[in-house]
This record gives structure tokens, C-alpha cells and sequence, in this order.
């Protein structure tokens, strides 16, 4: 059984996660999406909300299982029996920081490895924190993310606010 780990906070869940566990999950036979517990980081939406977002936005892929960790990633690779650590590359300024985890971990855990998947072109201007400043200042994250998770953010901060100067016409 080739089991592969993703770790990321998801705070929330994007399009270009979406993507990296798509194809990530049809490259092992289980996937575990793990969202990390770092409250330090004051995450918008709670580990339990990213959790259930994330449980949602999964449910069509048999093969993925979402679950929660803090402390040490390959302590809890290991846990779970698991040999890939998956991560997401977007641009070259990811890849000093995932380089250097990526040779830590190894460090660490020899007989686990990363996997980087190079992000879709059109999700590699795609961040969590972008998503939440967008939404946070009403504008709109359709096509950025999964429609649950939209739903969630105006849940947090309102519905999309009209564009200034701009009246929209609503089919009834
Ligand atoms: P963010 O960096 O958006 O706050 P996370 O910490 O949740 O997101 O990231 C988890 C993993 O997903 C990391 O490996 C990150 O590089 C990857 N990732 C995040 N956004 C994208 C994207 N748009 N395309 C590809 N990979 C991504």
C-alpha cells in the first residue's frame, strides 16, 4: 500500500489545493490530506471548520482521507504508515523553503520522501492568505476556490459587496 501524506494549513482550502490532491491521489493508493494545528498562526477558520471544509471538497475521491496533526510531520508520516510526503510547488519562491523542509524531513525520516507537483498554471497565483484578503474586502473568489468554501467566507465576513459605481442588474 503506497500511502502519501499532504500536509498544509488550508485556511481555506483553494483550487490549487484541489488540484495537487486530484492528481496526487491518482498516484497512490491513499492520500491523507493533513491539516496542521498551529493555533500560533491564528488561522481564519478553526481546525475543525478546515477539517469539515476540506471533508466536503474531497468527498467525490475514494481514495482521500483528510485528518489533523501538530508537532513534527514525519513523527505522524510514520504514524499513519505512510512513505510520500506530497507538496505543491507554485513559483521558484517556494522552492528554497520546500527545498530545505524537504532535505530536513529526509534528515529526519530517511525512508520517507517529498513529492513535488507542480502547480497548474492557472492556480499558480493562488494563496490561501490572497483568497482571504479578496474576500475580506468583498471581492468575489468564484473559480479560485471550491463553491462550499465560498460559501464559508461570507459566512465570515458577509456577502460580496456591489462593485463601487456599478449597478448590477439580478435576473429574478
Ligand atoms: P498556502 O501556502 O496557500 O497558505 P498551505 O500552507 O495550506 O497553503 O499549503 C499546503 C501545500 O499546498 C504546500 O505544499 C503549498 O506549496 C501547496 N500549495 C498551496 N497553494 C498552491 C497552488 N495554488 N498550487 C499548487 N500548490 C499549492
Amino acid at each position: 500500500m503506497r500511502r502519501a501524506v499532504y500536509p498544509g494549513s488550508f485556511d481555506p482550502v483553494t483550487n490549487g489545493h484541489l488540484d495537487i490532491i486530484t492528481r496526487g491521489a491518482a498516484l497512490v493508493d491513499e492520500l491523507v490530506v493533513a491539516v496542521v494545528s498551529n493555533p500560533a498562526k491564528k488561522p481564519l477558520f478553526t481546525l475543525d471548520e478546515r477539517k469539515e471544509i476540506l471533508t466536503k471538497t474531497v468527498c467525490g475521491l475514494p481514495n482521500v482521507r483528510v485528518d489533523a496533526f501538530s508537532g513534527l510531520l514525519v513523527d505522524f508520516v510514520r504514524q499513519r504508515q505512510a512513505t510520500i510526503i506530497l507538496k505543491g510547488l507554485r513559483a521558484v519562491s517556494d522552492f528554497e523553503f520546500e527545498f530545505q523542509m524537504a532535505l530536513l524531513n529526509r534528515n529526519l525520516a530517511p525512508e520517507v520522501d517529498t513529492i513535488f507537483l507542480m502547480t497548474a498554471d492557472q492556480h499558480a497565483f493562488l494563496s490561501s492568505s490572497s483568497i482571504k484578503e479578496i474576500a475580506s474586502l468583498g471581492g468575489t473568489v468564484a473559480r479560485m476556490v471550491p463553491s462550499y468554501v465560498e460559501l464559508k467566507l461570507q459566512e465570515k465576513f458577509g456577502p460580496r459587496a456591489e462593485p463601487v459605481g456599478q449597478k448590477v442588474e439580478r435576473e429574478s
